[in-house]
């Protein structure tokens, strides 16, 4: 058996070699080990156990066909919790934990005298947004939608997992919520917003939900549908966050000229500096 000292660096090797994340094997060796960074670290020069090694290998051919290695382990930490995800959903990105917290702050900014706030969040996926919502904030009562009835599945078994209070609807768009005459004070989304032509990361274009990732033409397709008909389903005063693309900006804000005349938003950047979230206030200011 080889140590793991050895097994890391021919596997990191291999991924290097095949222009792939060389990162991924040390996480897929912690899912199937279950070790502890400090442990592994330890037991570095120790060799592999055999069960270990068979479930690192079966892995990292995975790995090298080009899979991501969050959907290898099932499972992806969005906002301190972990979260089942699979092919259904998409991978839940550091930069919409970014999205939750200014939702929060907004929360205490705006809506700090209510007792109970609704929200609901458009094209939920693997639920992430709206199941971190729920358990941050106990006075809100949550709603989410997707079209994808797979992606429910999953985002179902995430809220039973986290012990989370979400109502999810299936169906298109904002028409589960225009049916059903739901109102709600904060309206968040995160929809599909790559443009349909851009190159991008075969990991992502090759592995992750369509569905989940592309915004038509110009990458603004679901945010133009959505504020056509957002007044149905938001109350008076309003919230609306959103994700969008980093690249986004110009376009965004041509958009918000048509839909919504001389309502204050603003453009928020995440980490890394770039064009990332957007907010609507409705009435609020
Ligand atoms: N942030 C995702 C990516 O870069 C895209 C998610 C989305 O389209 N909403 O792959």
């Amino acid at each position: 058996m080889p140590t793991i000292r050895e097994l890391m660096t021919q596997s990191e090797q291999a991924m290097a070699d095949a222009d792939k994340d060389v990162n991924a094997p040390k996480v897929l060796f912690y899912h199937v080990s279950g070790l502890e960074p400090h442990q592994l670290y330890m037991q570095m020069d120790e060799e592999v156990n055999e069960d270990v090694l068979a479930k690192f290998n079966e892995g990292m051919e995975r790995l090298m066909a080009g899979q991501p290695v969050q959907y290898i382990k099932g499972k992806e930490y969005f906002f301190s919790r972990e979260f089942i995800v699979n092919e259904d959903v998409l991978i839940p990105r550091y930069e919409t934990e970014e999205l939750v917290e200014q939702i929060l702050y907004a929360i205490d900014d705006y809506f700090k005298d209510y007792d109970e706030i609704t929200l609901t969040d458009v094209g939920t996926g693997s639920g992430a947004i709206a199941i971190s919502l729920a358990l941050e904030e106990p006075k809100l009562t949550v709603s989410a939608t997707d079209i994808s009835e797979k992606a429910l599945v999953v985002a179902r078994e995430n809220a039973k997992a986290l012990g989370a209070d979400v109502t999810f609807y299936q169906g298109d768009m904002l028409q589960p919520l225009i049916e059903r005459g739901i109102k709600v004070d904060i309206f968040v989304s995160n929809p599909p917003y790559i443009p349909q032509d851009q190159n991008i990361d075969p990991l992502v274009k090759d592995n992750e939900p369509h569905v989940a990732l592309f915004g038509g033409e110009d990458g603004l397709y679901f945010y133009r549908l959505i504020f056509k008909d957002v007044k149905k389903v938001i109350k008076d005063r309003a919230l609306l966050a959103f994700e969008m693309g980093f690249d986004q900006r110009e376009l965004m804000e041509e958009a918000l000229e048509v839909y919504f005349p001389g309502v204050p938003y603003t453009i928020m950047k995440d980490m890394s500096g770039k064009d990332r979230m957007l907010m609507i206030y409705y009435n609020l200011k």
